[in-house]
Protein backbone atom coordinates (compact mmCIF):
# COMPACT_ATOMS: atom_id res chain seq x y z
CA UNK A 1 0.00 0.00 0.00
CA UNK A 2 0.98 3.44 -0.80
CA UNK A 3 2.49 5.53 2.02
CA UNK A 4 1.26 8.73 -0.21
CA UNK A 5 -2.50 8.78 -0.11
CA UNK A 6 -4.07 10.10 -3.31
CA UNK A 7 -8.09 10.08 -3.58
CA UNK A 8 -9.43 8.96 -7.04
CA UNK A 9 -10.50 12.26 -8.39
CA UNK A 10 -12.95 14.03 -10.80
CA UNK A 11 -11.04 15.22 -13.44
CA UNK A 12 -10.60 18.62 -12.32
CA UNK A 13 -7.60 20.18 -9.95
CA UNK A 14 -5.32 17.08 -9.66
CA UNK A 15 -2.40 18.90 -10.89
CA UNK A 16 -2.82 21.28 -7.70
CA UNK A 17 -3.23 17.74 -5.75
CA UNK A 18 0.02 16.06 -7.26
CA UNK A 19 1.85 18.91 -6.63
CA UNK A 20 0.81 18.80 -2.92
CA UNK A 21 1.80 15.37 -2.30
CA UNK A 22 4.57 13.65 -4.79
CA UNK A 23 8.16 14.17 -3.15
CA UNK A 24 11.10 11.98 -3.91
CA UNK A 25 11.88 8.92 -1.84
CA UNK A 26 14.98 10.01 -0.19
CA UNK A 27 17.93 8.33 -2.61
CA UNK A 28 18.10 8.88 -5.93
CA UNK A 29 19.92 5.54 -7.81
CA UNK A 30 19.21 6.24 -11.08
CA UNK A 31 20.32 9.12 -13.79
CA UNK A 32 18.27 9.06 -16.97
CA UNK A 33 20.00 10.47 -19.45
CA UNK A 34 18.50 11.95 -22.62
CA UNK A 35 21.48 12.00 -24.38
CA UNK A 36 19.27 13.40 -27.97
CA UNK A 37 16.31 13.80 -29.79
CA UNK A 38 17.71 12.30 -33.40
CA UNK A 39 16.13 8.86 -34.06
CA UNK A 40 15.73 6.92 -37.42
CA UNK A 41 11.98 6.32 -36.76
CA UNK A 42 9.07 9.05 -36.15
CA UNK A 43 6.46 6.69 -34.29
CA UNK A 44 3.10 8.18 -33.52
CA UNK A 45 3.26 7.63 -29.78
CA UNK A 46 6.64 9.54 -29.86
CA UNK A 47 6.52 11.98 -26.06
CA UNK A 48 9.76 13.54 -27.81
CA UNK A 49 8.85 13.72 -30.86
CA UNK A 50 12.09 12.20 -32.20
CA UNK A 51 12.35 11.88 -35.86
CA UNK A 52 15.32 11.90 -38.13
CA UNK A 53 14.86 15.89 -38.42
CA UNK A 54 15.69 16.72 -35.08
CA UNK A 55 18.92 17.41 -36.27
CA UNK A 56 19.08 21.21 -34.60
CA UNK A 57 22.64 20.82 -32.17
CA UNK A 58 20.76 21.78 -29.39
CA UNK A 59 18.96 18.68 -29.43
CA UNK A 60 22.10 16.24 -29.64
CA UNK A 61 24.35 16.46 -26.23
CA UNK A 62 28.03 18.01 -27.04
CA UNK A 63 31.07 16.62 -25.66
CA UNK A 64 31.80 19.38 -22.98
CA UNK A 65 28.37 18.51 -21.48
CA UNK A 66 28.91 14.69 -21.98
CA UNK A 67 32.27 15.46 -20.00
CA UNK A 68 30.39 17.44 -17.13
CA UNK A 69 27.76 14.65 -17.05
CA UNK A 70 30.19 11.70 -16.76
CA UNK A 71 32.88 13.86 -13.74
CA UNK A 72 29.20 14.47 -12.23
CA UNK A 73 28.06 10.80 -12.50
CA UNK A 74 31.27 9.52 -10.80
CA UNK A 75 30.74 11.91 -7.59
CA UNK A 76 27.57 10.70 -6.47
CA UNK A 77 28.01 7.55 -4.33
CA UNK A 78 23.97 6.61 -4.15
CA UNK A 79 23.91 6.64 -8.05
CA UNK A 80 23.52 2.57 -9.05
CA UNK A 81 22.26 3.11 -12.53
CA UNK A 82 22.28 5.45 -16.18
CA UNK A 83 19.53 4.47 -18.33
CA UNK A 84 20.56 6.46 -21.58
CA UNK A 85 17.46 7.42 -23.87
CA UNK A 86 16.79 9.36 -26.69
CA UNK A 87 15.79 9.38 -29.58
CA UNK A 88 17.74 6.22 -30.72
CA UNK A 89 20.64 6.90 -27.92
CA UNK A 90 23.52 5.50 -30.34
CA UNK A 91 22.68 8.30 -32.79
CA UNK A 92 25.06 10.45 -30.00
CA UNK A 93 28.61 10.77 -31.03
CA UNK A 94 29.50 10.59 -27.20
CA UNK A 95 27.50 7.71 -26.55
CA UNK A 96 30.30 4.63 -26.87
CA UNK A 97 32.57 6.83 -24.48
CA UNK A 98 29.98 7.65 -21.76
CA UNK A 99 28.69 3.94 -21.76
CA UNK A 100 32.41 2.88 -21.32
CA UNK A 101 33.14 5.36 -18.39
CA UNK A 102 30.09 4.29 -16.58
CA UNK A 103 30.87 0.90 -17.36
CA UNK A 104 34.12 0.88 -16.32
CA UNK A 105 33.35 2.64 -12.85
CA UNK A 106 31.10 -0.12 -12.20
CA UNK A 107 27.94 1.80 -13.14
CA UNK A 108 24.50 -0.53 -14.86
CA UNK A 109 23.86 0.56 -17.62
CA UNK A 110 20.51 0.65 -19.78
CA UNK A 111 20.31 1.32 -23.23
CA UNK A 112 16.74 2.36 -24.40
CA UNK A 113 17.41 0.81 -27.89
CA UNK A 114 15.22 0.65 -30.75
CA UNK A 115 16.45 -2.07 -32.77
CA UNK A 116 15.61 -0.76 -36.53
CA UNK A 117 18.70 0.87 -35.40
CA UNK A 118 20.97 -1.88 -35.50
CA UNK A 119 20.33 -2.17 -39.60
CA UNK A 120 20.49 1.25 -39.73
CA UNK A 121 22.69 3.13 -42.44
CA UNK A 122 22.48 7.05 -41.97
CA UNK A 123 22.19 8.39 -45.55
CA UNK A 124 23.26 11.82 -44.26
CA UNK A 125 26.73 10.89 -42.15
CA UNK A 126 27.32 7.50 -43.76
CA UNK A 127 27.21 5.81 -40.35
CA UNK A 128 26.63 1.93 -40.33
CA UNK A 129 24.91 1.32 -37.26
CA UNK A 130 25.64 -2.62 -37.15
CA UNK A 131 28.13 -2.32 -34.46
CA UNK A 132 25.89 -1.38 -32.00
CA UNK A 133 24.87 -5.49 -30.58
CA UNK A 134 28.67 -6.12 -30.37
CA UNK A 135 29.27 -2.62 -28.15
CA UNK A 136 26.58 -3.16 -26.48
CA UNK A 137 27.68 -6.97 -25.38
CA UNK A 138 31.10 -5.82 -24.89
CA UNK A 139 30.60 -3.22 -22.44
CA UNK A 140 27.18 -5.67 -20.49
CA UNK A 141 24.90 -2.63 -21.20
CA UNK A 142 21.18 -4.28 -20.54
CA UNK A 143 19.09 -3.32 -23.44
CA UNK A 144 15.81 -2.22 -23.64
CA UNK A 145 14.10 -2.36 -26.58
CA UNK A 146 11.10 -1.00 -27.92
CA UNK A 147 8.73 -3.63 -29.70
CA UNK A 148 4.81 -2.63 -29.28
CA UNK A 149 3.74 -5.44 -30.79
CA UNK A 150 4.45 -8.95 -32.15
CA UNK A 151 2.04 -8.17 -35.00
CA UNK A 152 3.50 -6.87 -38.38
CA UNK A 153 0.23 -4.68 -38.75
CA UNK A 154 0.49 -2.97 -35.08
CA UNK A 155 4.55 -2.32 -35.77
CA UNK A 156 4.43 -0.79 -38.76
CA UNK A 157 0.85 1.22 -38.32
CA UNK A 158 2.82 2.70 -35.34
CA UNK A 159 6.38 3.00 -36.72
CA UNK A 160 5.98 3.18 -40.08
CA UNK A 161 6.35 0.37 -42.85
CA UNK A 162 8.73 -1.60 -42.46
CA UNK A 163 9.86 -1.46 -39.02
CA UNK A 164 8.24 -4.62 -37.58
CA UNK A 165 10.68 -6.83 -39.87
CA UNK A 166 13.78 -4.24 -39.29
CA UNK A 167 13.00 -4.68 -35.84
CA UNK A 168 13.01 -8.17 -35.63
CA UNK A 169 16.01 -8.29 -37.66
CA UNK A 170 17.72 -5.99 -35.06
CA UNK A 171 16.59 -8.05 -32.39
CA UNK A 172 17.96 -11.37 -33.88
CA UNK A 173 21.16 -9.84 -34.32
CA UNK A 174 21.06 -8.93 -30.31
CA UNK A 175 19.95 -12.49 -29.94
CA UNK A 176 22.94 -13.39 -32.20
CA UNK A 177 25.95 -11.94 -29.84
CA UNK A 178 24.00 -13.32 -26.62
CA UNK A 179 21.35 -10.91 -25.93
CA UNK A 180 18.58 -12.21 -24.04
CA UNK A 181 20.29 -15.93 -23.61
CA UNK A 182 23.37 -14.88 -21.71
CA UNK A 183 22.52 -14.12 -17.98
CA UNK A 184 24.91 -11.02 -18.01
CA UNK A 185 23.19 -9.58 -21.47
CA UNK A 186 19.39 -9.37 -20.42
CA UNK A 187 17.36 -8.28 -23.56
CA UNK A 188 13.68 -6.33 -21.96
CA UNK A 189 10.88 -5.50 -24.50
CA UNK A 190 8.97 -2.55 -24.43
CA UNK A 191 5.11 -2.88 -25.77
CA UNK A 192 2.74 0.19 -25.33
CA UNK A 193 -0.77 0.12 -26.50
CA UNK A 194 -1.38 0.90 -29.99
CA UNK A 195 -4.67 2.18 -29.43
CA UNK A 196 -6.18 4.74 -26.48
CA UNK A 197 -6.49 1.81 -23.53
CA UNK A 198 -4.53 0.58 -20.92
CA UNK A 199 -2.08 -2.28 -22.01
CA UNK A 200 -3.26 -5.49 -20.95
CA UNK A 201 -2.01 -7.88 -18.27
CA UNK A 202 1.99 -7.29 -18.23
CA UNK A 203 2.56 -11.45 -17.06
CA UNK A 204 -0.12 -12.59 -19.74
CA UNK A 205 1.38 -10.19 -22.61
CA UNK A 206 4.73 -11.57 -22.37
CA UNK A 207 3.85 -15.57 -22.38
CA UNK A 208 2.14 -14.44 -25.34
CA UNK A 209 5.13 -12.39 -26.64
CA UNK A 210 7.59 -15.10 -25.88
CA UNK A 211 5.12 -17.63 -27.73
CA UNK A 212 4.88 -15.77 -30.76
CA UNK A 213 8.14 -14.23 -31.54
CA UNK A 214 9.94 -17.87 -30.67
CA UNK A 215 7.93 -19.94 -32.81
CA UNK A 216 7.78 -16.86 -35.78
CA UNK A 217 11.40 -15.84 -35.56
CA UNK A 218 13.02 -18.15 -33.10
CA UNK A 219 13.40 -14.98 -30.89
CA UNK A 220 14.32 -15.01 -27.20
CA UNK A 221 14.24 -12.44 -24.80
CA UNK A 222 13.89 -11.93 -21.14
CA UNK A 223 11.09 -9.70 -19.90
CA UNK A 224 8.15 -8.02 -21.31
CA UNK A 225 7.25 -4.51 -19.83
CA UNK A 226 4.00 -3.07 -20.58
CA UNK A 227 4.27 1.18 -20.82
CA UNK A 228 1.14 3.05 -20.98
CA UNK A 229 1.58 5.79 -23.82
CA UNK A 230 1.31 9.06 -22.25
CA UNK A 231 -1.41 11.75 -23.23
CA UNK A 232 1.46 14.16 -24.32
CA UNK A 233 3.22 15.40 -27.34
CA UNK A 234 2.44 13.49 -30.28
CA UNK A 235 0.27 11.22 -28.97
CA UNK A 236 -1.38 13.65 -27.58
CA UNK A 237 -2.06 15.69 -30.82
CA UNK A 238 -3.18 12.26 -32.65
CA UNK A 239 -5.71 11.73 -29.75
CA UNK A 240 -7.44 15.25 -30.66
CA UNK A 241 -7.23 14.72 -33.74
CA UNK A 242 -9.53 11.73 -33.86
CA UNK A 243 -11.56 13.40 -30.85
CA UNK A 244 -10.17 10.65 -28.55
CA UNK A 245 -8.28 13.27 -25.86
CA UNK A 246 -11.19 13.16 -23.50
CA UNK A 247 -12.03 10.11 -23.56
CA UNK A 248 -8.87 8.39 -22.97
CA UNK A 249 -7.86 10.91 -20.14
CA UNK A 250 -11.46 10.15 -18.75
CA UNK A 251 -9.98 6.30 -19.03
CA UNK A 252 -6.65 7.17 -17.11
CA UNK A 253 -8.48 8.96 -14.49
CA UNK A 254 -11.19 6.45 -13.66
CA UNK A 255 -8.23 3.71 -13.83
CA UNK A 256 -6.44 5.81 -11.31
CA UNK A 257 -4.10 3.03 -8.84
CA UNK A 258 -3.33 4.71 -5.35
CA UNK A 259 -0.92 1.86 -4.94
CA UNK A 260 1.05 2.95 -7.45
CA UNK A 261 2.84 5.97 -6.54
CA UNK A 262 5.06 4.30 -4.18
CA UNK A 263 6.97 2.84 -7.22
CA UNK A 264 6.92 5.71 -9.28
CA UNK A 265 9.45 5.90 -11.69
CA UNK A 266 10.87 10.04 -10.60
CA UNK A 267 10.83 9.12 -6.85
CA UNK A 268 13.88 7.74 -7.04
CA UNK A 269 15.44 8.72 -10.66
CA UNK A 270 16.71 12.49 -11.70
CA UNK A 271 16.17 12.75 -15.65
CA UNK A 272 18.23 15.36 -17.60
CA UNK A 273 17.82 16.47 -21.36
CA UNK A 274 21.14 17.39 -23.91
CA UNK A 275 21.78 19.95 -22.18
CA UNK A 276 22.25 18.50 -18.81
CA UNK A 277 19.07 20.44 -17.85
CA UNK A 278 17.13 18.58 -14.71
CA UNK A 279 13.68 17.28 -14.70
CA UNK A 280 12.04 14.33 -12.88
CA UNK A 281 10.98 12.78 -15.74
CA UNK A 282 11.31 12.38 -19.57
CA UNK A 283 8.06 13.21 -20.09
CA UNK A 284 8.33 16.21 -17.87
CA UNK A 285 11.23 16.67 -20.02
CA UNK A 286 9.12 16.50 -23.01
CA UNK A 287 6.58 18.87 -21.75
CA UNK A 288 9.50 21.21 -20.63
CA UNK A 289 8.56 21.17 -17.20
CA UNK A 290 12.11 21.41 -14.86
CA UNK A 291 12.44 20.31 -11.81
CA UNK A 292 10.38 22.78 -9.35
CA UNK A 293 12.80 25.68 -8.39
CA UNK A 294 15.61 24.25 -10.29
CA UNK A 295 14.18 25.51 -13.65
CA UNK A 296 17.49 27.00 -14.76
CA UNK A 297 20.29 24.78 -13.00
CA UNK A 298 22.17 22.43 -14.78
CA UNK A 299 23.01 18.49 -13.41
CA UNK A 300 26.34 19.78 -12.32
CA UNK A 301 25.21 22.44 -10.01
CA UNK A 302 23.46 19.43 -7.97
CA UNK A 303 23.74 16.61 -5.90
CA UNK A 304 21.91 13.39 -5.74
CA UNK A 305 21.55 14.15 -2.29
CA UNK A 306 20.21 17.12 -3.02
CA UNK A 307 17.92 15.99 -5.00
CA UNK A 308 16.75 13.26 -3.05
CA UNK A 309 13.73 14.11 -0.93
CA UNK A 310 12.81 17.05 -3.90
CA UNK A 311 9.02 17.80 -4.65
CA UNK A 312 8.26 16.52 -8.14
CA UNK A 313 6.56 18.57 -10.72
CA UNK A 314 3.10 17.28 -11.95
CA UNK A 315 0.16 17.65 -14.26
CA UNK A 316 -2.77 15.76 -15.91
CA UNK A 317 0.16 13.38 -18.01
CA UNK A 318 1.11 12.13 -14.51
CA UNK A 319 -2.08 9.87 -14.79
CA UNK A 320 -0.45 7.82 -17.64
CA UNK A 321 1.80 6.72 -15.13
CA UNK A 322 -1.03 5.93 -12.10
CA UNK A 323 -3.79 4.26 -14.08
CA UNK A 324 -4.37 0.37 -13.55
CA UNK A 325 -0.87 -1.70 -12.85
CA UNK A 326 0.94 1.51 -13.65
CA UNK A 327 3.31 2.70 -15.87
CA UNK A 328 7.28 3.06 -15.53
CA UNK A 329 10.36 2.91 -17.56
CA UNK A 330 10.32 -0.31 -16.14
CA UNK A 331 7.02 -1.87 -17.07
CA UNK A 332 4.31 -2.17 -14.93
CA UNK A 333 4.38 -0.96 -11.34
CA UNK A 334 2.21 -3.06 -9.30
S1 LIG B 1 11.91 4.78 -31.86
FE1 LIG B 1 11.48 5.67 -29.85
S2 LIG B 1 12.58 7.65 -29.82
FE2 LIG B 1 12.44 6.98 -31.99
S3 LIG B 1 10.60 8.01 -32.76
FE3 LIG B 1 10.00 5.93 -32.07
S4 LIG B 1 9.32 6.22 -29.94
FE4 LIG B 1 10.50 8.06 -30.52
S1 LIG C 1 4.78 11.64 -15.54
FE1 LIG C 1 5.00 9.87 -14.16
S2 LIG C 1 7.19 9.75 -13.73
FE2 LIG C 1 6.77 11.79 -14.56
S3 LIG C 1 6.41 13.13 -12.79
FE3 LIG C 1 4.42 12.36 -13.45
S4 LIG C 1 4.09 10.52 -12.20
FE4 LIG C 1 6.27 10.99 -12.10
Amino acid sequence: MSTLQLPILNGTHFKAHFEAELRAAGTITTLQINIGYVCNLACHHCHVESSPARTDPQDNMDEATAARVIDWTLKQPTLKTVDFTGGSPEMNPHFRLMVETFRGQGLHVIDRCNPTIIGFVDKKTGEDYSWVPQFLAANQVEVVASMPCYSQENVDAQRGRGAYDDSVAGLLKLNGVGYGIEPSLPLNLVYNPVGPHLPPAQDVLEVQYKRELQQRFGLVFNELWTITNMPIKRWRHQLERQGQLEPYMSLLIDNYNPDTIDGLMCRRQISIDPQGRLYDCDFNQALGMHTPGLEAAYIWEETADALAERVIATGDHCYGCTAGCGSSCGGAIT
